[in-house]
Formats: C-alpha cells, structure tokens, sequence
C-alpha cells in the first residue's frame, strides 16, 4: 500500500500573505498601482504594467467571465484521481487580470468560453482557495434596479 499524495497548497509569502488572509474571510482581494490605477494579479511587489512599487489591495468584484477551460476527464496528477472530472480555468476578470483556478460546483459539460462565474472559496488544509463557479445572469430587460 502507498500513501496517497496530498493535494499541494499554495507557498505563502509576505507579499501574497493579504490575499490569502482575505480569502480565508471569504473576500477576493487583488492589488492595484497607485501610479498607473490598473490592477494587477497575481500578487508581486512592483506593478507589471508601469513598473512601479506602490501597489495597494482592493475588494475585486469576484466576477469575471470564463476565457478558457479544459476539463480534467483522466490521467490527473495522481493526488486529484477522486476528483475527475474537474475543470480548470483561466478566468478574467471584471477588474481586467486572467488568473488560473477552478470552476465548480457544477455539471463540467455545462462550462463554456465567455459564461460569466463568480468567485467561491474552496478549503484545502485549512488554506481557502478563490475557485469560481458559473454565475445565473438576469434576462436582459429584466435588470436589476
Ligand atoms: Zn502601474
């Protein structure tokens, strides 16, 4: 018998240590420059846009749209094999940045490019993981007030 392989969690860091003190609240932060005011992820020191060192956090609106996917069906890296078939994603969002994640909570033949997500948490080992899952949308001419 072997051991079965754990799930990796993320290596927190300084500067990553606010995003993942927000998300274990249950908040989705990411950062933005005071220089250029775009917002930037995944968390750095210094801003890839305009180069500067004044980044600042921001409550995102944990929404985004799907940009890409694929769905994990076989062969995962062995510590996922109980849990295919999942889908990861590269998800944009509203704020501008792409990010890598997971969608979830749902049936992974629905999942498409452009549907809109929202932002959910995950927990791994005590570590809450910013996932996303697909997002219902109001009818046009039914919006809300
Ligand atoms: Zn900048």
């Amino acid at each position: 018998m072997t051991d079965t392989p754990t799930k990796p969690v993320p290596p927190i860091d300084p500067w990553t240590q606010p995003y993942w003190d927000a998300a274990a609240e249950g908040r989705f932060v990411i950062q933005r420059c005071r220089a250029c005011e775009r917002a930037v992820f995944y968390p750095r020191q210094w801003c890839p846009h305009c180069g500067a060192e004044d980044l600042d956090w921001i409550e995102a609106s944990g929404r985004g749209h799907i940009y890409s996917y694929s769905v994990v069906r076989n062969y995962p890296p062995s510590a996922f094999a109980d849990a295919v078939p999942f889908v990861i994603a590269i998800v944009e969002l509203e704020e501008g940045p792409r990010m890598m994640t997971n969608i979830v909570d749902g049936d992974p033949e629905q999942v498409a490019c452009d549907l809109p997500v929202e932002v959910a948490f995950m927990d791994r080992d005590g570590v809450s993981l910013p996932v996303f899952r697909l997002r219902e949308v109001a009818p046009a001419g039914h919006g809300e007030a």
